[in-house]
């Protein structure tokens, strides 16, 4: 889109502003300052508050009724401590906006004045700007504070950036994209003596080790070769010294899944095999399981108009719309479990990797995702004489 082009380098200076000043999750007052102030300057109301600083700024359009629709974009940066020589790098030690959503806010910025100055669909747009994507589930707390009661919507769109795949293409797939993201935690509870006389004890360093090859036999014995499931140990912690085994050792570790069913296996398995294989040693275990973020699945009709507008964008020739799924989560899951939706990714070509502390969005891709954003919007909300 010409108009989005044109203006290039004013907006890679909105991304460098953003990206120097990192904010993790709920702590994103300087970043929805930002975005709030240029918000109002496009002359859009704003709604501030939603999950602490999340923002919600909404646009009607100037020819008339039609339906609503969201186009949601991160805020927060990540605990990495950035590497780069960069004259924007992070002004904060130990924080980075490394997963690009700097850009991704950048980008909805740059689509919200682009139709605020080209109000020509019929129907409203509510321009989501969420906190906390990372780890505390941002998208979650503006749920359940009300985003879809408070902006009723037909439909809800979320976009990432997606290093190391053709720039420009557009990435999806339908059905579940991102899989489901499970924490654990297991305290074995042995009884510690002197190493050299363990039948006076019970160890919990060898019940550990048989649970952690346990483990494995969930995904590989359990869960049906045609799904997909991550069941991965993280972390273990046991023991101070070479001679004494230890009360105590605590294994942490994550699981990921696509499908309802897998996860409720997997966790089922889980509780299954730490309790067998205690049992089987004279040990005792406490498990902490909690579920976080679900499996991030796109609605058929929702991810064919997504497709059609990356297909407006940049060619359907750069559409790729069988994309393998991804074991990362993404916490825009919990706003498609809410209204029909579709979320994709957009690919920036070469660089360093998401969540990498040499990585910096690329800011060629501005133009193309806001184009994606305005095309969307001009798909989906035609005037009724259109
Ligand atoms: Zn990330
Ligand atoms: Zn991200």
């Amino acid at each position: 889109m010409p108009a989005l082009h044109a203006r290039k380098g004013e907006l890679a200076h909105w991304r460098r502003t953003l990206h120097a000043m990192p904010e993790t999750a709920f702590e994103e007052h300087r970043t929805s300052a930002f975005v709030a102030e240029k918000l109002e300057s496009f002359g859009l109301s704003v709604h501030r508050g939603l999950a602490g600083t999340g923002l919600v700024a909404t646009l009607h359009g100037a020819r008339g009724e039609g339906p609503a629709i969201g186009l949601r974009a991160d805020m927060d940066a990540l605990d990495i401590h950035e590497a780069t020589n960069l004259p924007w790098r992070s002004d904060t030690p130990g924080k980075m906006h490394a997963c690009g959503h700097d850009g991704h806010m950048t980008m909805l910025l740059a689509a919200a004045r682009h139709l605020a100055e080209n109000p020509d669909f019929a129907g409203t747009v509510h321009f989501i700007f969420q906190p906390a994507e990372e780890n505390e589930g941002g998208g979650k707390v503006m749920v359940e504070q009300g985003l879809f009661d408070l902006f009723p919507m037909q439909g809800v769109y979320g976009l990432h950036n997606w290093p190391n795949a053709p720039f420009g293409s557009f990435l999806g797939r339908p059905g579940p994209m991102f899989a489901s993201f499970d924490i654990f935690e297991v305290k074995v509870i042995g009884r510690g003596a002197h190493a050299a006389m363990p039948q006076r004890g019970i160890d919990p360093v060898v019940t550990a080790a048989h649970i952690v090859a346990q483990l494995q036999s969930i995904v590989a014995r359990s869960v049906s070769p045609q799904e997909a499931a991550v069941v991965t140990v993280t972390q273990i912690h046991g023991g101070d010294t070479w001679n004494v085994i230890p009360d105590e050792v605590v294994l942490r570790g994550t699981v990921r899944s696509f499908t309802r069913e897998v996860r409720d296996l997997v966790e089922q398995r889980f509780r299954a095999v730490v309790a067998g294989v205690c049992a089987a040693q004279g040990a005792g275990s406490e498990i902490r399981y909690e579920r976080r973020y679900p499996a991030l699945a796109n609605h058929d009709g929702e991810f064919g108009h997504a497709l059609a507008a990356a297909g407006a964008t940049v060619g359907a020739g750069q559409v790729v719309p069988d994309f393998e799924p991804i074991m990362a989560a993404e916490d825009f899951a919990y706003m498609l479990e809410a209204v029909p939706g579709a979320y994709l990714c957009l690919a920036s070509g070469p660089g360093a990797n998401l969540h990498n502390a040499q990585y910096d969005f690329n800011d060629e891709l501005i133009p193309v995702g806001a184009s994606y954003w305005v095309n969307l919007v001009h798909g989906l909300l035609r005037s009724a004489e259109a």
